[in-house]
């Protein structure tokens, strides 16, 4: 990785005229301020392989290299992943090629295979917007979303307990970097900076994107070619467990071929769900779709495949989680 190179197209990006420029300066003045506190020593990156994160990896690596000029290299970049269960393979992947290519120190803070000590990690909300009372299998009947191997409790109890874990073998970490939005669950009443909630291992969360929108992330990420997870390419806008993230039904391309409106929902509902099957509904016409081993969409170039536009052509950013059941990112609501 070029960090000098990095450095000159996003600071050349942000002292440019393009819409995005005044938040990518914002963004770039809060993580200075940030490491003129702390030092980059004390300061972490949280990183899943998104979107929102890899566009603020993207930003804090051309704030270091700023810093360092080009006589110097960077120093690992100490950053946290806690995997929800059933990551995305493709997730997984982009994630250690990312973590290489941006020299990452990435602590990988996996559930234990040990069930009776496992790791609550974020939990994987069973129950599909538009379903009544949660899942079906493939047969069409409703499972208990409570029988759902998806997590072992709800809320950020998984991520509590993980930072708790990060804090103690890395107790000079004081600071995290997050890509939270505005527009993510609990990301309303964040601001640049604030410290985590009381009960919460203590970090400072430093939100430098938050004030970005769904256009905004896109605008960078294309703007300057930065390389994505390849799973946006396929529908997805944003990415969870396998069971319980699909691609948008908003970037569904209708079978006669003519792409559905971006501003408004298609007249397809998801109507039900489980890691092996996805229900759409158009009008009368039904079709179960089977999914792929890791559950998510085959897309093969059949003509009985559903087919989606990538995720930079969804036009209305407050459909970003149409593909998603409810899931919250803890991050965003305590830590
Ligand atoms: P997308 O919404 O497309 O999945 P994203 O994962 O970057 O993109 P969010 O899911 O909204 O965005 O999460 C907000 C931020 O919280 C992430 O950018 C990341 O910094 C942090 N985060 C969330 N979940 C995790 C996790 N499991 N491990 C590490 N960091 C996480």
């Amino acid at each position: 990785m070029d960090g000098q190179k990095i450095a000159k197209e996003v600071y050349g990006l942000a002292h440019s005229k393009e819409p995005v420029a005044p938040l990518v300066k914002e963004a770039l003045d809060v993580i200075d301020q940030v490491l003129d506190h702390y030092g980059q020593e004390h300061i972490s990156l949280s990183f899943n392989g998104g979107k929102d994160c890899t566009v603020l990896l993207h930003l804090y690596a051309a704030a270091l290299a700023h810093r360092v000029g080009a006589s110097q290299g960077l120093k690992p970049v100490p950053a946290i992943y806690i995997p929800v269960p059933s990551p995305f393979p493709e997730l997984e992947v982009f994630i250690t090629e990312t973590s290489r290519l941006y020299g990452l120190d990435l602590y990988t803070c996996a559930p234990s295979s040990d069930a009776s000590n496992r790791l609550p990690v974020e939990s994987v909300t069973p129950g599909i917007p538009g379903t009544p009372s949660g899942l079906t299998n493939g047969n069409g009947h409703i499972k208990d979303p409570l029988s759902q191997p998806v997590g072992m409790s709800r809320g950020g109890e998984g991520m509590r307990r993980a930072l708790a874990i990060y804090k103690e073998r890395l107790p000079h970490i004081q600071a995290i970097l997050i890509g939270t939005r505005r527009s993510d669950p609990h990301g309303a009443t964040l601001s640049h900076r604030n410290m985590t909630d009381p009960g919460w291992p203590v970090f400072e969360r430093i939100n430098p994107i938050i004030n970005w929108s769904y256009s905004d992330i896109w605008a960078f990420l294309k703007a300057l070619d930065i390389p994505y997870c390849n799973l946006y390419d396929q529908g997805f806008t944003s990415l969870g467990s396998t069971y319980n993230t699909y691609p948008n039904p908003a970037l569904l391309i209708p079978v006669s071929g003519t792409p559905s409106g971006n501003s408004s929902l298609p007249s397809f509902t998801i109507i039900a769900a489980d890691p092996s099957t996805i229900c759409f509904t158009e009008s009368s016409h039904v079709s179960a779709v089977p999914l792929a081993m890791n559950g998510h969409t085959n897309h093969a170039d059949s003509s009985n495949q559903p087919r989606y536009k990538p995720a930079y052509e969804l036009v209305d950013g407050s459909l970003e989680r149409a593909g998603r059941s409810s899931a919250t990112t803890a991050f965003a609501s305590h830590c």
